[in-house]
């Protein structure tokens, strides 16, 4: 495998007709004359950016002589070693490894100080030694250091998809080869490319070792991401967070057993619920006006609050054994926000046997102190005597893992390990036997770029370009000024500071003005800065309507017909994140967009001019102006006042009729029936009924419908016939055409 990392040379005479650049050249054919390749640059530049192309390149090769000197002062002399200091400080922030030699005239190296020669492979002394010598010397420290970059699972994969063999086993494309023997399948091999279709093989071949056992090069892997996560085991998964949540409720829960849920969690959690029989009690978050999905308050955590709720749990106060086995939060909620961990644990102590945090937006936490003890797993956590920690983390989300790349990280308790053969029966149960090794390569690739000092530096960009794009919102807010209007983004005041700022900021108090949490416990959660809810006008934290409004859904849709997509878009809220893959230009281009949305926003253009495709698909649109457009759905939520009727059904009483599982057991023996919308009060869901936004399900299978939760859904019954384009998704309905009219109905169990 041929890769490109050329050596790059920065001197400043590089393309000069003198001395010293006559003997970098040289230096360079003599390099180039070995198979490798050269880059020359004459000046550093804008340092960050060009320390950032640290990772297309092998090794550095810095000039210091007589011209970069000048004249020889002290003065110039200080200024050349300072920016070399300054260009490998911002190199080595991100990579220890990558070779810097210094090149220049002999009498130069004593001016060299002691914390730059640190940093070096050498100091080159220019003519002492033959181009060839020297070119040779620096192509071997180049390749020593291109050979460590591949982690154990991702180098082995290489070699084996390099080494050309026959195979006989699965799959049948046989690396590739099927997809030639088809004009279609020619297509797929050239846009895929050879490599991909080499590197998927199947489990038969022994050299790669075996995910399902974690034997061989993918043990080592996952041991290597298990010290760089400081987990005391880490499991890859290839199918997702949601396959390692259930491969953690299965190992820990059995029919019958009392867990204790985040009523706001991922649908992934309760399916674990269905499957393994467990009766669950909820802790519920709180929420503020704009729809955001707040914490869950501390008090919730209290043992006696939880024991109380059980007693309140009709299923759960007749179960056997009362402690609960075990109990998930979403750390990092879709919104972004978290718990300090260590609290919980000591507010819980030993009364749950197994503590799960579905960090699936939080794997970048570990990485960086702004995160300190507001993720499950890291450097020096404490452990429980009992309790085992277990966290779910998406890699693909916020890491460089592909779709459904995912791990499981375990803390052991002081007085409690965990029995990793059990715990495989719960992996192999919920595990494909035929994993996708690209997936299992990303997984150990993702790790290994998280090593320090690279992951602190990845996590910090991240963590400042989301900063800075606030700061340039509020910039832009500035300048429009107070009779003007212009999007805010949900989270505390970052204007007056520079760089990260106090994280203190991003802690919330209970006298914080900014979340509309309401009174809330100081210093138990944090918001994640890298998640960024812009807040559209329509709605104040109080809840009360403005007289205009610009309803998120149709910013979103915008956005996407001008080529940005978004997460998820809420009532008068959407959202976006700064994953590691974060660029400058990615945000701003984000601000332009949403500066001609204003434009056209104000100048009230039509629908055809401004989203043409739009409109295209729903011509009942075609003439209307965007800004009138905003009004009537902003009335149409006014008129119903959503905001109200969202927060009032979340918070509604819901009452167990049955536990999930039962009501699933309805589904599967078929002992259900689809009922209108309209005659579901009292009736016990077999479905999961989920609106977005927010996402959150609203009832469990085996719970009861009220009126308010009828009320919601013939308003988006009613909301969808009058703006196609625009529907209020709300999972678990099924939605049918009758005499022309569409009508909506529910699987609920047969009485
Ligand atoms: C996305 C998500 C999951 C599932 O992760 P996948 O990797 O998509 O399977 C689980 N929990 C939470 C909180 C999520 O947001």
């Amino acid at each position: 495998m041929k890769f490109r990392f050329p050596i790059v040379v920065i001197d400043e005479d590089f393309r000069s007709e003198n001395i010293s650049g006559s003997g970098i050249r040289d230096l360079s054919e003599a390099i180039s004359r070995e198979g490798m390749e050269v880059i020359g640059f004459t000046s550093y530049g804008d340092l960050t950016s060009f320390a950032q192309q640290a990772s297309r390149a092998s090794c550095f090769i810095l000039s210091i002589d007589d011209e970069e000197f000048g004249s020889g002062s002290d003065e110039d002399v200080d200024k050349a070693l300072e920016s070399i200091r300054a260009f490998i400080g911002e190199v080595r922030k991100r990579n220890a490894d990558i070779p810097i030699f210094l090149y220049g005239e002999t009498r130069t190296s004593r001016h060299i100080s002691n914390d730059i020669l640190r940093e070096l492979h050498g100091f080159i002394h220019m003519f002492e030694d033959t181009p060839e010598f020297v070119a040779r010397h620096i192509i071997r420290e180049a390749t020593k250091y291109l050979d460590c970059l591949a982690p154990p699972f991702f180098s082995a994969l290489m070699d084996y998809a390099s080494d050309s063999s026959y195979s006989w086993h699965c799959p049948g494309h046989s690396g590739g080869v099927a997809f030639l023997k088809s004009p279609v399948g020619q297509m797929f091999h050239q846009f895929f490319g050879e490599n991909m279709l080499r590197a998927d093989v199947c489990n038969a071949v022994d050299e790669l070792g075996q995910l399902l056992d974690h034997t061989g090069p993918v043990s080592a892997s996952e041991a290597n991401a298990a010290r760089i996560f400081n987990a005391d085991h880490l499991f890859f998964v290839t199918n997702g967070t949601s396959t390692s949540n259930k491969v953690v409720w299965h190992s820990t829960v059995a029919p019958g057993d009392i867990v204790v849920v985040d009523r706001n969690c991922h649908k992934s959690i309760l399916h674990s619920i269905i499957m393994t029989g467990a009766i669950p009690v909820f802790l519920m978050p709180t929420r503020n006006h704009y729809g955001i999905i707040g914490p869950i308050p501390k008090s919730e955590f209290d043992p006696e609050t939880i024991r109380k709720k059980i007693e309140a749990n009709p299923f759960a106060r007749e179960a056997k054994n009362k402690k609960p086995r075990i109990l998930t939060i979403t750390q990092s909620t879709y919104d972004g926000i978290v718990y300090n961990v260590e609290t919980i644990k000591d507010m819980l102590g030993n009364t749950i046997d197994t503590l799960h945090f579905d960090e699936a937006w939080l794997p970048h936490a570990s990485f960086h102190e702004f995160y300190h003890n507001m993720h499950a797993i890291g450097a020096d956590r404490p452990r429980s005597d009992e309790t085992l920690v277990f966290a779910t983390q998406s890699t693909h989300k916020l890491l460089a893992g592909l779709s459904q790349a995912s791990q499981i990280l375990v803390q052991d308790g002081t007085n409690r390990k965990l029995d990793t053969h059990r715990f495989n029966e719960s992996y192999l149960m919920h595990s494909s036997t035929s994993p996708q090794y690209a997936i299992i390569a990303s997984c150990d690739v993702a790790a290994a770029m998280m090593e320090p000092p690279g992951g602190k530096a990845l996590v910090e960009e991240s963590l400042l370009e989301a900063i800075d794009f606030r700061r340039a919102m509020l910039k832009v807010d500035k300048e429009f000024g107070d009779d003007d209007w212009w999007f805010k983004v949900w989270g505390p005041d970052v204007q007056a500071e520079e760089g990260l700022g106090d994280r203190d900021n991003w802690i919330i108090h209970e006298d914080d003005e900014w979340h509309g949490f309401g009174k809330i416990d100081s210093g138990f959660n944090m918001l994640d800065p890298i998640k960024s809810t812009i807040i559209t006008p329509g709605i104040n934290l109080e809840g009360k309507f403005d007289d205009v409004g610009i309803p998120a859904a149709i910013v979103s849709k915008y956005l996407a017909e001008h080529g940005i997509i978004i997460e998820k878009s809420g009532l008068y809220s959407f959202f976006i994140m700064f994953t590691i893959g974060i660029t400058k230009g990615r945000w701003n281009s984000m601000v332009t967009e949403l500066q001609q949305f204003k434009d056209d926003y104000d100048q009230n253009l039509p629908m055809w001019r401004v989203m043409p495709e739009f409109a295209k698909r729903y011509p009942q649109y075609e003439r209307t102006g965007l800004r009138d457009l905003c009004t009537e759905i902003h009335n149409v939520y006014k008129q119903y006042d959503v905001a109200r009727i969202t927060t009032e059904m979340y918070l509604s009483n819901i009452e167990p009729a049955m536990t999930p599982a039962d009501a699933w057991a309805k589904m599967a023996h078929r002992e259900v029936e689809r009922v209108s919308i309209d005659a579901l009060e009292d009736r016990v869901t077999a479905m999961l009924v989920t609106p977005y936004p927010p996402g959150i399900p609203l009832l469990v299978p085996g719970e009861r419908f009220n009126k308010t939760i009828v009320r919601y859904l013939q308003f988006a019954r009613d909301f969808n016939s009058r703006f196609p384009g625009f529907e209020t998704d709300v999972h678990g309905l099924v939605r049918e055409k009758i005499n022309g009219k569409d009508a909506y109905f529910v699987d609920v169990v047969k009485d």
